[in-house]
C-alpha cells in the first residue's frame, strides 16, 4: 500500500510512474451463457471475432513488461471466462507470483478441476472470486446458465479442499513469535461474488450459509450492471430493495455467527431507498454501457 501512495504522490508532482495494478481480460469467450451478460449478447449477434484475441506470446510479453516496470498487482478477470484457456491463465499466474506480485482471479468457477485448484494453491495465488448468484441450483441457474451451480460449487470446493491440505501451515508454537513478521494467512483468500437482483434479493442469508459450507472466507454482494433486456428484467423494484435491506441485516448476523466476511455494494446502504434504487439502476446502465465498450463481467 505504501508503494501505491508513493506512486500517487509522485504522479501528483507531475512525475511519470509505472502502473501499480494491471487488469487482464484474457478473452471475451466463455463456456457459460448468462442472459444478462454482454459477452453473450455479442456472441449471439456474431459480433465477436475470437481470432483477433491476443496470442499466448503477446500475453507473456505483457506480463514480463509489467514485471520490468514494477507492477505490484494483477487482476485476471472477464470480458469472458479467464480459465477458458487454462494453460495460458495458469502460466501467466505462475509468472506473476514468481516475481512476487499480488494476484487476483475472478472466475465463474466451473472450470476449476482438481489439477487447476491444486496449481492455484501451490503457486500461492492471493485471491480467487467465484461468481455464484443463488444458494441453490434453481435460483443460480435461472439467473446464470443451466448446470452452472453444480459446476461452480464443485470448482469452489476443489479450491477449499486443496487450500486446507496444501496451504502454508505454521506450527502453532511458532505462530505467536512469527505472526508479526510473516503473513500466514491461508492462500488464496476465497470469495463468493453475488450480483444482487430480483431473483435472489430474499436469499442473501442462504448465500452466506453456502459461502460457509463451501469453505470460503467471504461473500461480496454486488450491484447488477444492466447491459440488455434480461438485465432490465432482473433489476429489483423498490419493495424488493426494502426486503433485501432487511435480509441483509439477518445475513450480516449469520455471517458473524459462521465466521464469514460480508460486504455489500454501497448502493444498498443509503437510507433513501427510492433515490438509491434509481441511482443503482442508472449506475448499472452506465457501467453496462462502459463495459460493453470493453469491460468486465463475472
Ligand atoms: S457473466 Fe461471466 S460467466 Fe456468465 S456468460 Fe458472462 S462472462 Fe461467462
Amino acid at each position: 500500500m505504501d508503494e501505491l501512495f508513493k506512486r500517487i504522490a509522485r504522479w501528483g508532482q507531475g512525475k511519470t510512474e509505472p502502473p501499480y495494478t494491471v487488469q487482464l481480460h484474457l478473452t471475451n469467450n466463455c463456456n457459460l451463457s448468462c442472459g444478462f451478460c454482454p459477452t453473450v449478447s455479442l456472441k449471439n449477434e456474431n459480433e465477436v471475432d475470437y481470432s483477433e484475441e491476443l496470442s499466448r506470446e503477446k500475453w507473456i510479453d505483457l506480463v514480463e513488461e509489467g514485471e520490468r516496470l514494477g507492477v505490484e498487482e494483477w487482476h485476471i478477470c472477464g470480458g469472458g471466462e479467464p480459465l477458458i484457456d487454462k494453460e495460458l491463465a495458469l502460466d501467466l499466474m505462475e509468472r506473476i507470483k514468481s516475481y512476487g506480485a499480488r494476484g487476483e482471479l475472478v472466475t465463474n468457477g466451473t472450470l476449476i478441476d482438481d489439477r487447476t485448484a491444486k496449481k492455484i494453491v501451490k503457486m500461492n495465488w492471493d485471491h480467487v472470486s467465484v461468481s455464484i448468484d443463488g444458494p441453490d441450483k434453481e435460483t443460480n441457474d435461472g439467473i446464470r446458465s443451466q448446470g452452472s451451480f453444480e459446476k461452480a460449487v464443485n470448482g469452489a470446493e476443489n479450491l477449499s479442499r486443496y487450500r486446507k491440505g496444501d496451504g502454508p501451515q505454521p506450527l502453532p508454537s511458532l505462530l505467536f513469535l512469527t505472526s508479526t513478521v510473516f503473513d500466514f494467512t491461508l492462500k488464496p483468500n476465497l470469495a463468493v461474488e453475488t450480483v444482487l437482483c430480483s431473483e435472489n434479493h430474499d436469499k442473501v442469508v442462504d448465500m452466506v450459509r453456502l459461502t460457509s459450507d463451501i469453505g470460503f472466507d467471504e461473500i461480496r454482494f454486488n450491484t447488477l450492471n444492466i447491459w440488455n433486456e434480461v438485465g432490465e428484467k432482473l433489476a429489483m423494484d423498490i419493495s424488493e430493495v426494502h426486503t433485501l435491506k432487511k435480509e441483509l441485516k439477518k445475513a450480516g448476523e449469520v455471517a458473524k455467527e459462521v465466521g464469514v466476511g460480508m460486504s455489500v455494494a454501497d448502493n444498498f446502504k443509503a437510507e433513501d431507498l427510492k433515490e438509491n434504487i434509481d441511482t443503482a439502476r442508472e449506475m448499472g446502465r452506465l457501467v453496462g454501457l462502459l463495459n460493453s465498450l470493453g469491460g468486465e463481467n463475472g
